[in-house]
C-alpha cells in the first residue's frame, strides 16, 4: 500500500505497525475467533487491554499508580471542558486563553461558576503564549492548553500555578516530549492526534485531587463514577482504547518520550528552517520562536491565491491535509509522533520547488 504523506490536524496519522496490529485484532483478536469489537468489555481479555494501556501510560509519564488514576472516557476532550468545572469548580477557576480550544473550555467553566481569564493572546489572534499572569490564590485550579492545534503555539514551560491545582488539555501534544508530569493534578487528551482514533479521551488525575472532586451530580459527569468503575461504568470505547495501548507500546519500543522528543525536534526544525530560509515568501504565524509548536506548524504565503495554488499542487504531490484552520487560513502541517521524517522531507522538498517556481 502506498501511504500518503498525511499532515492532517486530527484525526491524524497513526503508526503503520499499530494499524496493522489493529487490523488483525479487528478480525481475530488474540486468535480467539472473534473481533476485539465483538467481546464483552468485562471479559478478562478486554480488562487486560485497559490495564495494559493504563500502566503503559503511567510508565511513559513516570507516574506511580498509587498516586495517579488513569481513565478512558467518551465525549472527546470537549466533554472534559465541562467535566473539569463540574467536578472541581467550587470557588473560582483560572484559565489561560491561548486559542479556540481554551476559549471553549472557558465558556463551559463560566456556565458553572466564577471564571477568571488570567491571561490571553486573543487580541493578537493567538500568535503568542502569554508569559505574565497572576494566579488567584482562591482558585480551585489553573487550566491551560499545552499546544494550540489551530494557531501552532505551545507552552515551552509548564506554567507555575503557585500551588493551585494544575489542569492541562494536552490533546494535541500528549506524549510528544518529556515533561515533569508530576506537576499536574489533571491531564486530559482526546486520542485522535497522538494516540489513536477519535472516541476515547485519556484522563490522568492525581488521586489526592480526585478525592476533592464532587461526589454528587449527574453520574456520567462525575470523575468518581468512572474511577470507582475502572472506566467501565458504561460500555467504554473498547477499540480506541485498544489502539491507544498499541500506540503507547510503539512509543516505548522506539525509545520512549526522550526519543520521540528528539525525533519531533528534528522534524519541526527541518520544517521551520524551510519556512525561515525563504524570508518574504513563507512567513511563520507565531511571533516568538520559543512558542512554536513542534506538532502543528503554521505559516502563510504572500497572497491567498498562492496559498490555494500551494495546496492544490501539494495534493498532486501526495501531500495531504495542509489547509490551515478556517479561523486563521494559511497552511498548517501537523507532524504528530507517527508522521515519518520522510513525509517532512517530502514537504520541505516540495516547498523548495514551489518557492523557486513562484517567488
Ligand atoms: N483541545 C484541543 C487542543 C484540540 O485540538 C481539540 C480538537 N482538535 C479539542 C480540544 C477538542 O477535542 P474533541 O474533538 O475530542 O472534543
Amino acid at each position: 500500500m502506498n501511504r500518503i504523506h498525511n499532515f492532517s490536524a486530527g484525526p491524524g496519522v497513526l503508526p503503520i505497525d499499530v494499524l496493522n496490529s489493529t487490523k488483525n485484532a479487528v478480525v481475530d483478536f488474540n486468535n480467539l475467533g472473534m473481533s476485539v469489537m465483538e467481546m464483552s468489555h468485562r471479559s478478562k481479555e478486554i480488562v487486560e487491554v485497559f490495564d495494559v494501556a493504563k500502566s503503559n501510560c503511567l510508565k511513559l509519564m513516570n507516574l506511580d499508580k498509587n498516586d495517579y488514576t488513569v481513565l478512558f472516557l467518551g465525549g472527546g476532550a470537549s466533554l472534559q471542558f465541562a467535566m473539569v468545572p463540574y467536578n472541581f469548580l467550587k470557588n473560582e477557576s483560572d484559565y489561560i486563553n491561548t486559542g479556540e480550544w481554551s476559549r471553549k473550555a472557558i465558556k463551559e467553566s463560566k456556565f458553572i461558576g466564577e471564571t477568571n481569564v488570567i491571561a490571553s493572546s486573543e487580541d493578537s489572534n493567538y500568535n503568542f503564549i502569554p508569559k505574565d499572569y497572576n494566579v488567584n490564590s482562591n482558585s480551585d485550579y489553573l487550566h491551560y492548553t499545552s499546544n494550540n492545534t489551530i494557531f501552532g503555539t505551545r507552552f515551552f514551560e509548564i506554567p507555575d500555578s503557585k500551588n493551585i491545582p494544575l489542569i492541562c488539555d494536552m490533546s494535541s501534544d500528549i506524549f510528544s516530549r518529556k515533561l515533569d508530569f508530576s506537576k499536574f493534578d489533571l491531564i486530559y487528551a482526546g486520542a485522535q492526534k497522538n494516540m489513536g482514533p477519535a472516541g476515547a479521551t485519556l484522563v490522568v488525575i492525581k488521586n489526592s485531587y480526585l478525592e476533592t472532586a464532587n461526589e454528587t451530580g449527574l453520574s456520567m459527569l462525575l470523575y468518581k463514577t468512572h474511577s470507582k468503575a475502572d472506566s467501565m461504568y458504561n460500555t467504554p470505547p473498547v477499540l480506541p482504547v485498544y489502539v491507544i495501548g498499541e500506540t503507547l507500546k510503539w512509543i516505548e519500543n522506539i525509545g520512549g518520550l526522550e526519543e520521540i522528543e528528539n525525533l519531533n525536534n528534528k522534524k519541526s526544525n527541518l520544517l521551520y528552517n524551510a519556512i525561515d530560509s525563504k524570508v518574504g515568501f513563507y512567513k511563520g504565524s507565531v511571533i516568538d520562536k520559543i512558542d512554536r509548536s513542534i506538532m502543528n506548524i503554521t505559516w502563510n504565503l504572500p497572497t491567498e491565491e498562492l496559498e490555494e495554488k500551494f495546496m492544490k499542487e501539494a495534493t498532486k504531490s501526495n501531500l495531504s491535509g495542509l489547509k490551515g484552520h478556517r479561523s486563521i487560513g494559511g497552511i498548517r502541517a501537523s507532524i504528530y509522533n507517527a508522521c515519518p521524517m520522510e513525509s517532512v522531507e517530502a514537504l520541505v522538498e516540495f516547498m523548495e520547488n514551489f518557492y523557486s517556481n513562484n517567488k
